[in-house]
Formats: C-alpha cells, sequence, structure tokens
C-alpha cells in the first residue's frame, strides 16, 4: 500500500524504475541506482499489473521515473493498464519537467508527488519547480532530516519566493527521515516543532510502509 502523501494507505502497484539523477544519503532505494539483472521491460510490467488483484492505483517510482529514458515506458505502461477507475501517482524528485505527451496523460486522474531534495536545493531552477506547484493534480512532500535547517531552507528556497504555494486543500507533507533509528521519536520531534510553531501550511505523515515493515526490501 502507499506508505506516503496524500493517498497513504492506499493498495497499491509500484513500478519501480532504475537509476537517478540525484544521489541522496538517505535514499532508502538505492539498489535502483544502477541496473540488476532480472530487469523488465514495458510490456512485462503491464502484464504484471493486469495479473494483480488490485491495480486501480499504479504508482511509478524509483530511482527517477521522468529520467527522459524512462518517461516513454511509463507512458505505455499507463497507456495499457489504464481502467475506469485507475488512479497514477507519479513519484519524482522534481528536477525534470515531464514530457507533452505525458502532461496531458496525467491530466485525466493523475497525481504529481514531487519531493524536492533539499540536500541539492541549489540543482532545482525555480522554472521546473513552478511547473509542477501550476499543476492542481500535484502533492508537495519533503523528507525531513535536520528539522530546523530543513524547514528553514522549505520557507526561505521555496514558500517564501512564491515557488510553491500552499493551500488548505493543498498541505506540504513533511515526513521524517524513514532511515532514522528511533523512528517514533523522530516523528513525534517532527510534529511538535510544527504545533509548536503554529506552522499550518503543513502536514505531518509518517511513512506508514516502515511503521508496518521496517526497512524491507519489496514493500
Ligand atoms: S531522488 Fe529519490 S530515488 Fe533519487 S537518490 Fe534521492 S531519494 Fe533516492
Amino acid at each position: 500500500l502507499q506508505g506516503e502523501g496524500l493517498h497513504i494507505g492506499i493498495p497499491s502497484i509500484f513500478v519501480r524504475f532504475n537509476n537517478c539523477n540525484l544521489k541522496c544519503s538517505w535514499c532508502d532505494s538505492k539498489y535502483s541506482w544502477g541496473w540488476e539483472e532480472g530487469k523488465h521491460d514495458w510490456q512485462d510490467v503491464v502484464k504484471f499489473i493486469k495479473d494483480a488483484p488490485v491495480y486501480n492505483h499504479i504508482i511509478f517510482t524509483g530511482g527517477e521515473p521522468l529520467l527522459r529514458e524512462n518517461q516513454e515506458d511509463v507512458m505505455k505502461i499507463i497507456q495499457n493498464v489504464m481502467v475506469a477507475d485507475s488512479r497514477i501517482t507519479i513519484e519524482t524528485n522534481g528536477t525534470i519537467k515531464p514530457g507533452l505527451s505525458l502532461q496531458l496523460l496525467m491530466k485525466i486522474r493523475g497525481l504529481w508527488s514531487v519531493s524536492p531534495k533539499l540536500q541539492f536545493i541549489e540543482k532545482y531552477t525555480p522554472a521546473g519547480l513552478l511547473w509542477f506547484d501550476l499543476q492542481k493534480n500535484t502533492q508537495w512532500k519533503f523528507v525531513i532530516t535536520d528539522i530546523e535547517k530543513d524547514i528553514r531552507i522549505i520557507y526561505s528556497s521555496l514558500i517564501e519566493p512564491g515557488i510553491i504555494t500552499t493551500a488548505v486543500d493543498r498541505p506540504v507533507v513533511l515526513q521524517p527521515n524513514g532511515q532514522t533509528p528511533n523512528y517514533n521519536t523522530a516523528c513525534r520531534e517532527l510534529a511538535e516543532y510544527v504545533i509548536n510553531n503554529n506552522m499550518t501550511e503543513f502536514k505531518v505523515l509518517p511513512q506508514f510502509h516502515k511503521i508496518c515493515w521496517g526497512n524491507q526490501r519489496g514493500i
């Protein structure tokens, strides 16, 4: 099930793409940074999805699904598995603007789940992030490692310059770094910081899959 963000708790199928243009120190899927044996083409993925018991929420994640070499496969899979009640989420680090065809495909029932990496904030261009912010179907999500420092960067680099806008129906999701040894404490400290500072533009959520299954691979 989706363990993060505004769709937390929904049974889902994850399609994980290999390779990423960022290399975050806390990445929980470092195994996706290179090729591995047993890789699949898009037809294999379509077959797997169609054979699965539940497939009305499909999440494309990575690595980075919006790398140029991945976008065509993302589109082919979506085009071949969309049914009447399908929902699609594309999880991206927000460094790459999707091509026009994918933009159009995602307008139907898609969610852009954009998680800019604060460690690399200088690599982002305001125009690239603004494009995501202008989409009605975007959620912003941040992994928080150093509470004070990271939230300061979110305000000073993104919210105050108007690059990302916040609204009651579109809160910015903050989640503690899932690699933190004492995860419960990390959740509580982040929640208390947001409450005590009256930061109403944020929504604090855990990574639900970490609570259920820990740091196991494949969940
Ligand atoms: S952007 Fe995501 S997939 Fe890429 S290295 Fe960072 S955490 Fe890992």
